[in-house]
């Protein structure tokens, strides 16, 4: 880091107290726009680094709601509108026990670069709550959303900022928090959540976007090295909505996913993951992967260890961040592991990655593999603003163009700097620039 960066990095940790995601995202990003300061001091001017770490908005709230035996719960929203230089704020919403301002703020920093990865114009935010919606009946997760969505509608907008989904949140959330968005403004303002259901301005292959477009990302690495995904072994973590349809399209490109997790343990599918019966678990029961073991033959369920520890060509870790640390990268290693492909944000910690980085290994940051989710988003926006409907052929051209853009973006840029194949550098230079020019013409504000 050059001494400007680590000042502006030390400034961080002082105002920031008891963050530490939030250091981890900045300090991972500022550290390699070194060589882009060198080349090009006028991002160090009008205070543009500090501007940048230093969200444009953050709204905290009380979130008042009534369980089912009647009693009052409190739970704390969030949302940080972090950086609107390339457009309106957009990120999802995440409702997890975990949920606290520094994991929100880590998102919403990652979200800014993704975001300007996609080259779709949409700016960085990020928002949720320390709701816990295990258990909840569905009564309960409606009043929650509806409370929610009371304080937060004031401060979005289609122009403004555009929440989505994220951990804890998918189609019934969305729709119950577009009602009561619908109710208060009195407008049918589609543009203003994505991930909404197909029947009421939803776009096919958002719910799909995440884990495809990780899947693509990894693809397209390989082809770098004359090589594809067909035949290859995958390990999968996690098993929501990115790591449901990484799991698909990985079977569609002709890999084998071996693996799949929840908070509670893992499981190891050697004959290949059954992807009807882990929809079926998952989406419709609402189940744990310990419920998939239970009726898959062949397949193990196990609460020590992780899917990290299962040999295998492809590793796609789609569940939360710092799932996969040092001693993890070091068996996928020396288990002969060639691709790491993140489809959760800021799953591998720094000591995994620089692991991976010192290693002969692809390996791709969520901010770039995982941007095919918001980069769909961003198609759901299109469609509401010219109120079209696209079919799914459609829209999944689209997704793997973006994404072979982001990707050919990443080479390009660490081919400029001199460290071909890093993609960490790739990622966080091609996301700055943009997003620094766009700041430098705005004028300091
Ligand atoms: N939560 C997703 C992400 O981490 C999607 C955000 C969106 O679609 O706005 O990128």
């Amino acid at each position: 880091m050059t001494n400007r960066v680590e000042e502006v990095y030390a400034e961080v940790v002082r105002r920031n107290p008891a963050e530490p995601e939030f250091h981890q995202a900045v300090h991972e990003v500022l550290e390699s726009l070194t060589p882009a300061l060198e080349k090009n001091p006028h991002y160090a001017d009008y205070a543009l680094l500090e501007r940048l770490v230093e969200p444009e908005r953050q709204i905290i709230f009380r979130v008042p709601w009534i369980d089912d035996a009647g009693n009052v719960r409190v739970n704390r929203g969030y949302r940080i509108e972090f950086n609107s230089a390339l457009g309106p704020y957009k990120g999802g919403l995440r409702f997890h026990q975990s949920v606290n301002r520094n994991i929100i703020k880590f998102l919403g920093f990652e979200q800014i670069f993704k975001n300007a990865l996609t080259g779709q114009g949409i700016g960085g935010g990020k928002g949720g709550s320390d709701f816990d919606p295990h258990g909840k009946s569905d009564n309960e997760i409606m009043r929650f959303c509806q409370s929610f969505m009371t304080e937060l509608f004031r401060h979005i907008g289609a122009e403004t900022d555009v929440p989505a989904g994220d951990i804890g949140v998918g189609g019934r959330e969305i729709g119950y928090l577009f009602g009561q968005y619908k109710r208060l403004t009195n407008r049918f303002e589609a543009g203003v959540l994505t991930g909404k259901k197909l029947g009421w301005g939803g776009s096919l292959v958002r719910t799909e976007a995440t884990g495809y477009g990780t899947v693509l990302f990894a693809q397209s690495m390989l082809e770098t090295r004359g090589e594809s995904l067909e035949g290859k072994r995958v390990l999968v973590s996690g098993s929501g909505n990115v790591a449901t349809y990484a799991v698909q399209k990985a079977q569609q490109l002709g890999a084998v996913p071996i693996t799949i997790s929840d908070s509670s343990g893992w499981v190891h599918d050697p004959a290949g993951i059954d992807l009807d019966l882990l929809k079926q678990v998952k989406e419709v029961e609402r189940g744990r992967v310990s419920d998939y073991a239970a009726r898959r033959p062949g397949s193990t369920f196990h609460d020590k260890g992780s899917v990290w520890d299962v040999p295998a060509e492809v590793a796609f870790p789609c569940a939360t961040q710092n799932e996969l640390n040092a001693d993890n990268a070091r068996t996928l290693l020396s288990n002969g592991c060639q691709v790491v492909s993140e489809g959760a944000n800021m799953p591998s910690t720094p000591e995994a990655i620089e692991l991976f980085q010192g290693s002969k290994i692809l390996y791709a940051p969520g901010k770039a593999a995982n941007a095919g989710g918001v980069a769909t988003s961003a198609l759901e926006m299109q469609q509401n603003a010219s109120r079209a409907k696209w079919t799914f052929e459609r829209a999944e051209a689209e997704l793997t163009a973006i994404m072979k853009n982001i990707h050919d973006d990443c080479l390009a840029t660490a081919e400029e700097y001199g460290d071909p194949g890093n993609y960490v550098l790739g990622a966080n230079i091609t996301g700055f620039t943009r997003v620094a020019d766009a700041m430098l013409d705005h004028g300091v504000i």
